[in-house]
């Protein structure tokens, strides 16, 4: 037998029930979890003055989790037209909004300013064309690409080879030019790393940021109001890794601040953050059921779900765990590879894992899916996209988001 398995919310009576009325597949977030994330980050942070995490709306953009992450205290992250409106509905407003995009539209741009979002540059070149199309308002943040300067990781590559963000020597530049053009607040920002579990990545991203500060600081006498060191807190996708030690990562950057900062007038700087992965990712479920058992050179397992509703593992080989619903406990005698229905080999939530015998009609969960999975879904092969259930504190579901039907999909054609 494996490593023990991960934990779930609920039980296989539970998901029976919820099955026999919804068709799988479909997501379950669960509300209790999220709460707790959001808790423990704000209050991993509460040393600092005006600390606030802005979650990355692509991670799980549905009003009822940005509805509970408000009142939990967080901001919205958001990079396109759609995530500043969805928002916008879920009554975030204001500087509440940090708006990250790259390759930015004009509508966008006036969207994120009819809102008083936060607009936080991806270029130097943005500045006039935001002039142009909506006016520069009066807080504007930068972001830096340290190029050769970091290291990045596997998910987000290479600094010097990331479409995002300014050169070291534009920051000054840029800085230059809005203070011409009349900002009096600024802010800096940076996204160096995705899904890391190693704290001293984001300790490193603090410094890198605060260093950047005291030098635009020293050498243009701008200050910094804010920095924003992006999102990237990575979560145990596997049984056997640990959550990141937020509070480990706050110290770190604590000691900085308090050695670099504190006795500047740089101080008060507030310290941001856009993370979407760590607040709800380990709290969402892909639940589908088993349609299919193939014997051939391997054995295969075919769900009802398939990479159009999680495409992580089909895009970035990542790992997601399966549980067999009312299996847990039994041996993993058996080596599947577990697929969905798509017309393309790279359709498998996982490739050789260990698993207790599987039959037709078990229900099986993939764990960690909620950030970066239903948002991430398309419609590949006219694969419609699957409902989103919360489930309460009081163990109750409510369906936040009803499954696409063929006359959504149909929508746009002209028959
Ligand atoms: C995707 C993204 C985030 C969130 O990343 P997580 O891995 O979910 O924390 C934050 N900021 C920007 C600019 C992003 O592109």
């Amino acid at each position: 037998m494996g490593v023990k398995d991960k934990s779930l919310p609920f039980s296989l009576v539970e998901i029976e029930k919820l099955a026999r009325e919804h068709p799988t597949p479909f997501y379950i977030y669960n509300e209790e979890g999220i709460r707790k994330s959001a808790r423990d980050l704000n209050e991993a942070f509460s040393w600092v003055d005006g600390f606030r995490e802005y979650f990355a709306v692509k991670a799980t953009p549905n009003p009822h989790i940005l509805a509970i992450l408000k009142e939990e205290g967080l901001g919205a992250d958001c990079s396109s037209y759609s995530e500043l409106l969805l928002t916008e509905r879920a009554g975030i407003t204001g500087e509440n909004i940090m708006f990250t995009s790259n390759d930015t539209p004009a509508a966008e741009f006036q969207e994120a300013k009819r809102l008083s979002a936060i607009i936080n540059l991806d270029d130097i070149t943005h500045i006039s064309f935001l002039e142009k199309s909506a006016g520069i308002p009066e807080v504007v943040s930068v972001r830096y690409n340290p190029g050769s300067l970091r290291e990045g990781n596997a998910i987000i590559g290479k600094p010097e080879e990331a479409k995002y963000g300014f050169t070291r020597d534009q920051i000054f530049e840029g800085y230059e030019i809005l203070r011409e053009k009349g900002v009096k607040r600024f802010g800096l920002h940076t996204m160096v790393i995705s899904n890391e579990l190693n704290p001293d990545y984001f300790i490193e991203t603090a410094k890198m940021l605060f260093d950047l500060a005291i030098e635009v600081k020293e050498k243009l006498g701008i200050k910094t109001e804010f920095i924003n060191m992006g999102g990237g807190i990575g979560i145990p996708y596997k049984p056997e890794e640990k959550p990141v030690d937020l509070n480990q990562i706050s110290q770190g950057i604590k000691a900085l601040y308090q050695d670099k900062i504190a006795a500047t007038d740089l101080h008060p700087l507030r310290i941001t953050m856009e993370c979407g992965r760590v607040i709800t990712g380990p709290h969402g479920y892909l639940v589908s059921e088993v349609l299919h058992l193939k014997d051939t050179y391997r054995k295969y397992v075919g769900l009802d779900a398939c990479m159009a509703n999680l495409m992580r593992p089909g895009m970035y080989g990542a790992y997601h765990h399966i549980t067999v619903l009312g299996k847990e406990d039994e041996a993993q005698g058996e080596i599947y590879d577990i697929t969905g229905s798509l017309c393309e080999n790279n359709d498998k939530f996982a490739i050789e894992r260990a698993l207790p015998k599987v039959e037709i009609g078990d229900l099986v969960v993939i764990h960690d899916a909620g950030a970066h999975g239903h948002s991430m879904g398309f419609n590949y092969n006219g694969k419609l996209r699957s409902a989103e259930f919360l489930q309460k504190p009081d163990g109750s579901f409510d369906m936040i988001r009803r499954a696409e039907t063929i006359e959504d999909h149909f929508a746009t054609l002209n028959f």
